[in-house]
């Protein structure tokens, strides 16, 4: 039996990190075991669902990496929900049922009220056919109801461990609606039965909603996958992240800077008990990979730890690594270049600045002429190695007297126009003679 898994988003909105670590798990998880991905779109709400967001989708997820061997698309699939449903008719499974919403509101109260749990409380199976039919005569449209068996659902959760749920503690689940559509219930466990999705890994929202599930899968002839449950990311005072989830989509967080692979070496260790540490391949990431891993813990997600995964990230990539990076932001940097800089960089557009200084002009900060122009004067002839810099800058400081940061600061001024910068035996060979000279005398260059 082929691992399978899948990662079903519904396109209402975009992904933001509390999305992207379950289908980060999911994509691990399905490597790791030579299994397939399948990218299932959850579109069956019409009104809410919309193409810009599902192609966000699709985009986001290539930026992380995570390919699918197969997209489907709940909305093309409709006849497989109303066969099952109808199957399901035919058992026994599925009832109509005649209320309201306000009908189902009244008894909910009258529940809590009364001090019991607000489970269905089964009227409508005993309807009687005249009154069925007083109901249809008025315009009442039915919606359906999965009828849950009594007893214990039990299932092993590969997060949480055994669970077990009573099934008289569940009110039936609605899975057709009254107009005729399904609800998420029945079209994700159609989907998960007919696509042979062998591990169901999402988030603990849906706990409540498994025990259902697996009845369901069970009514439909079907085995029911695995179940992996993770804890939802909570912000660092350990809130849900909902409010901020706007400044936390993927593509916020690309656009701030952040290095797809900075994203998923946290999300591929948060709630594990595994050393954060930035991961340059998805490779590694599966290597590491042990759904046995994840804790019941709420991982606490920080915007902060994250700026400092990327920077570190940046350190530690190579330049093969970076190169395609570098050429995104439009950069023709070469391995010099990149093993000069990378150090200072805390998002790759910051290398920017630095082929700048490096291959561009610099209003350079001169801060005593006669000195500068004296260093100029020193400059070796090229060729230009990282041992240049110790020759030049011994003989500026034999004939100035000047050591230290007497010595070397105003030589970074007026070379980078900065005040900080990576180490300048190496950019000064990428800076070039006739750019360091005219720097040196005061002249843009
Ligand atoms: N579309 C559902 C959601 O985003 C999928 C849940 C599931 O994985 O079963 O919550």
């Amino acid at each position: 039996m082929t691992v399978t898994v899948r990662f079903a988003p519904s396109p209402t909105g975009r992904l933001h990190v509390g999305n992207a670590r379950p289908a980060l798990i999911n994509w691990l998880f399905a490597r790791k075991q030579g299994g397939r991905f399948i990218l299932r779109i959850d579109d069956t709400d019409r009104e809410r669902s919309r193409q810009d967001h599902e192609e966000a989708i699709g985009r986001d997820l290539a930026w992380l990496g995570l390919a699918w061997d197969l997209k489907v698309s709940q909305s093309t699939r409709e006849d497989l929900y109303e066969a099952a449903a109808e199957r399901l008719k035919a058992a026994g499974r599925l009832y109509a049922c005649y209320e309201t919403p306000e009908e189902l509101e009244y008894k909910r109260k009258r529940q809590l009220a009364r001090g019991v749990p607000p489970v269905y409380d089964r009227a409508a199976l005993t309807l009687t056919a005249a009154e069925r039919q007083a109901f249809e005569a008025e315009g009442r449209r039915p919606h359906w109801r999965f009828k849950l068996e009594d007893g214990d659902v039990r299932w092993n959760d590969l997060c949480r461990g055994p669970c077990h749920y009573h099934a008289s503690h569940l009110s039936d689940p609605v899975l057709v609606r009254g107009d005729g559509t399904s609800l998420y219930t029945l079209p994700s466990v159609v989907d998960d039965a007919d696509l042979g999705i062998t591990h169901v890994i999402r988030g603990e929202d849906h706990v409540t909603n498994t025990a259902a599930q697996i009845q369901l899968f069970l009514a439909l002839g079907a085995t029911p996958p695995q179940f992996a449950h993770l804890p939802l990311l909570t912000d660092t005072a350990g809130q849900g992240l909902s409010k901020r989830l706007g400044s936390l989509s993927l593509g916020e967080l690309r656009a701030s800077g952040i290095e797809a692979m900075a994203l998923n070496s946290l999300l591929a260790k948060l709630g594990t008990s595994d050393a954060i540490q930035p991961r340059q391949t998805l490779d590694s990431l599966i290597a590491e990979f042990d759904i046995g891993k994840f804790s019941r813990a709420t991982p606490k997600f920080d915007p902060l730890e994250l700026e400092h995964l990327n920077a570190r990230l940046l350190h530690e990539m190579s330049f093969a690594e970076a190169r395609p990076r570098l050429q995104q932001a439009g950069l023709d940097g070469d391995e010099a270049f990149w093993l000069a800089v990378r150090a200072n960089l805390t998002q790759m557009n910051d290398a920017k600045d630095w082929w700048h200084i490096c291959r561009e002009t610099v209003s350079p900060v001169i801060e005593d002429a006669a000195f500068a122009s004296q260093a100029a004067d020193l400059l070796p002839p090229e060729p230009w190695t990282a041992d240049t810099w110790k020759g030049w800058t011994g003989a500026v400081q034999q004939i100035s007297g000047r050591k230290g940061r007497e010595l070397f600061h105003p030589l970074r001024l007026a070379l980078t126009g900065r005040e900080n910068g990576p180490e300048l035996k190496t950019l000064l060979p990428l800076i070039g003679r006739s750019r360091a000279a005219a720097r040196l005398r005061g002249d843009a260059a």
